[in-house]
């Protein structure tokens, strides 16, 4: 079947919108959304340093990709990387390799003990924590390292069923896990932006085995190590069935946490 908009050779099918897409209008497709949410959300703010959570995985390599066709070639706006340090030796090679390539200043930065302690133990407690806990202990950790490095805001890689899930887990519990303003501290934390947050993983895979094959040559799942939760295992097997469940569940959660804001 060809591509819906051109006729061309489609490389994918969206069954949520129904488009056959070739590789250049999936391509356009992926950037047309990501720049959607980053405007939508006023994450750009004139003068100000950003950066990537840069984990080496095919989803932060094509949000480092996506940032510097974003900022890499505004004065107003400055763009750097972070890692915290991986046992994936692959991982840190791209890491290094994908910033030097684009000119980017990469930064690796430890793991402070306490998060690391804290992912440790809460391993073996999956049942009992929010899916997102070992997401916000690298948030916090990379984030509480913002001050450092003077960065303004911290883009993660979040796909569309984290997202989802994350709204889920907001709409079902009494508080979930917030970004809030400030650490312990007093000092600001960085913001948190998640330009990705509407394309789902299957698509980040695809994007980066297309456009960034210097550095992914064959396909690989999303961070190998990554730890699934229950919650996660229910939802793939829901959104096999209902491709546009994970966008319907992040509108939901858009309204309850209007609707938590309006009555807060
Ligand atoms: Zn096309």
């Amino acid at each position: 079947m060809g591509c819906s908009k051109c006729g061309r050779q489609e490389i994918i099918f969206q069954e949520y919108s129904g488009l056959h897409l070739c590789m250049q209008h999936f391509w356009e497709d992926v950037l047309h959304k990501a720049k959607k949410t980053v405007r939508k959300n006023h994450w750009l703010v004139p003068g100000e340093r950003y950066a990537v959570a840069l984990s080496g995985g095919p989803a932060s390599c094509a949000l480092l990709d996506f940032m510097n066709t974003l900022i890499g070639k505004r004065n107003d706006l400055s763009l750097i990387a972070v890692t915290i340090p991986s046992t994936d030796p692959d991982s840190m090679e791209r890491a290094r390799a994908i910033t030097e390539a684009a000119g980017i200043p990469w930064f690796v930065i430890p793991a402070d003990n306490a998060t690391e302690k804290d992912l440790q133990e809460n391993r073996c407690d999956v049942l009992h924590q929010s899916p997102f806990h070992a997401h916000s202990l690298i948030e916090r950790s990379l984030s509480s390292s913002a001050g450092n490095l003077t960065i303004n805001a911290l883009a993660m890689g979040y796909n569309l069923e984290d997202h989802a899930e994350w709204a889920l887990w907001n709409a079902i519990s009494s508080g979930g896990i917030q970004q809030s303003g400030f650490q312990a501290d007093g000092l600001k934390r960085a913001r948190i932006i998640r330009p990705f947050m509407q394309i789902p993983r299957q698509e980040l895979d695809i994007y980066t085995r297309l456009f960034l094959n210097d550095y992914y040559s064959k396909a690989q799942a999303e961070d190998g190590n990554r730890m699934e939760s229950p919650i996660t295992a229910i939802l793939s097997q829901f959104y096999r069935k209902h491709p546009g469940a994970p966008y319907a569940l992040v509108n939901i959660g858009e309204q309850v946490k209007k609707f938590r804001d309006q009555v807060s």
